[in-house]
């Protein structure tokens, strides 16, 4: 099977079985299923010693019914067309979720940035601006950074967008330094809004939000570490973190990992593995080092899964232990392992609601390049604040009238918002 045919089947039966289940006719759920549109094209990119070499790559708009596409581009060597309108296909549920006034799109270039020098990457990320951007626009198609590609990345894009378009247009893309039109509090979103719908799970469930929960992190890049950052400031115990080469874990006492210190080390040794016993870390919280499988099955209040697609599957699902799964990650746990555990109980705060917090603050990027303002990062993240828990709140209320997963309840949700804007 291609790379991303599984994800895109589930993200379409998803949304075809949500969608019948709401009694909405066939030809809307066909047009809620398919693209808008596919644009691919081989990019000849120059590398430095001469040669020219043919790269594919893609932008798929997927639904624009409530605004222009938004979603981000990733160069990765698995890029496939499918696994793209997959993503896209999720971006306009995302938007919908949380009310932005956006659709749904991605974008991706089959490469392995890692074999190219900075020049080359430059070239190739000014190639795809150039070649796509008949597609893109402020109030068209507006992309972002995705894995692999950063901020840099996107001011090289906007910069060779807007030569082809022959003035500024800075909110044609977002993730952008914030020299050159980005956001305060961009960096920080995605971990801060799923810290938000944590609490406010944890407020409808009247569960004291005082009391510290025990939280296992796996994947301690940018979502996941302000996760924990964020949630050990409100008091919780974030009791284990990981990175692709393991992690450490406390124990089941009292003790709580120090975030900012583990990242002070990753960031020296290069790992988190390689902090154990290394600096102050494991001398002040007692850690021991676990395995990223060990992380996934340990007995905690929260999982908060950060890394990687479908780490939750088949073969772990009876091991896990926590209550609670905050998915942070894109598609952490599969389709086969979801069912399992809904039936078991556990409460899954879904990605297309708990990371939502990364598009809703790129949302007000957009929205500051188009108005000509700068805000605050209090302002922003005040915002953030409440977009978030009001989109946990309608979606609670949907999971509640109708007893359905929340995961069920953000597509019943999403789907009704953009059927009516169809
Ligand atoms: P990142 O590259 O900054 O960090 C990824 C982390 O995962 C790193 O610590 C890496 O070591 C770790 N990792 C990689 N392979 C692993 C493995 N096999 N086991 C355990 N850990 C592993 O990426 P990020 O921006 O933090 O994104 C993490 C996830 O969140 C991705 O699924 C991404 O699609 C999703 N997401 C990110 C954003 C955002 O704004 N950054 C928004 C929405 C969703």
């Amino acid at each position: 099977m291609k790379t991303g045919q599984e994800m895109l089947d589930t993200a379409q039966l998803t949304i075809r079985s949500t969608a019948q289940d709401m009694g909405l006719a066939d030809e809307l759920v066909d047009l809620l299923v398919k693209p808008n549109a596919i644009h691919e094209h081989t990019l000849h990119l120059e590398k430095d010693n001469g040669t020219t070499v043919p790269v594919t790559a893609y932008r798929i708009q997927h639904n624009d019914a409530r605004g222009p596409y938004k979603g981000g581009i990733r160069f990765h060597p698995d890029v496939s067309r499918e696994e793209v309108q997959a993503l896209a296909t999720l971006m306009s549920i995302k938007c919908a979720v949380v009310n932005l006034p956006l659709g749904g799109g991605k974008g991706g270039i089959i490469i392995d940035p890692k074999t190219l020098s900075k020049a080359e990457l430059k070239r190739l990320s000014q190639l795809y601006a150039r070649t796509f951007a008949y597609a893109l626009g402020e109030r068209k198609d507006v992309p972002a950074p995705d894995v692999n590609t950063n901020p840099t990345i996107m001011k090289w894009m906007l910069e060779a967008y807007e030569s082809v378009l022959g003035h500024q247009a800075p909110g044609t893309f977002t993730g952008k330094p914030l020299e050159n039109g980005g956001s305060l509090g961009r960096t920080e979103a995605t971990g801060r809004g799923g810290v938000i719908a944590l609490q406010e799970y944890l407020s409808m469930v009247k569960t004291d939000k005082q009391k510290p929960l025990t939280i296992a992190i796996q994947g301690f890049g940018n979502v996941g570490y302000f996760f924990g950052k964020l949630a050990a400031d409100l008091g919780h115990h974030i009791v284990a973190v990981s990175d692709s080469k393991g992690g450490i874990y406390v124990g089941k006492n009292e003790a709580t990992l120090d975030v900012p210190l583990v990242q002070e080390c990753k960031q020296k040794q290069g790992s988190i593995a390689g902090c154990y016993c290394v600096g102050g870390v494991c001398d002040i919280n007692k850690g021991k080092p676990i395995t990223n499988e060990e992380l996934l099955q340990l007995p905690v209040d929260v999982l908060v899964p950060a890394a990687l697609e479908n780490v939750i599957n088949v073969n772990n699902m009876d091991k896990i232990k926590a209550k609670v799964i905050v998915e942070m990650a894109n598609g952490p746990i599969t389709e086969e392992a979801y069912t399992y555990l809904n039936s078991k109980g556990v409460i899954i705060i879904p990605d297309v609601l708990a990371n939502a917090g990364g598009v809703v603050v790129s949302y007000l990027e957009w929205v500051q390049c188009l108005q000509g303002q700068w805000w605050t990062e209090s302002e922003v993240n005040g915002r953030l604040t409440e977009i978030m828990k009001d989109s946990f709140a309608a979606v609670w209320k949907i999971s509640q009238d109708k007893s359905m997963p929340l995961k069920q309840a953000a597509f019943q949700l999403a789907i009704e918002r953009i059927a009516k804007a169809l």
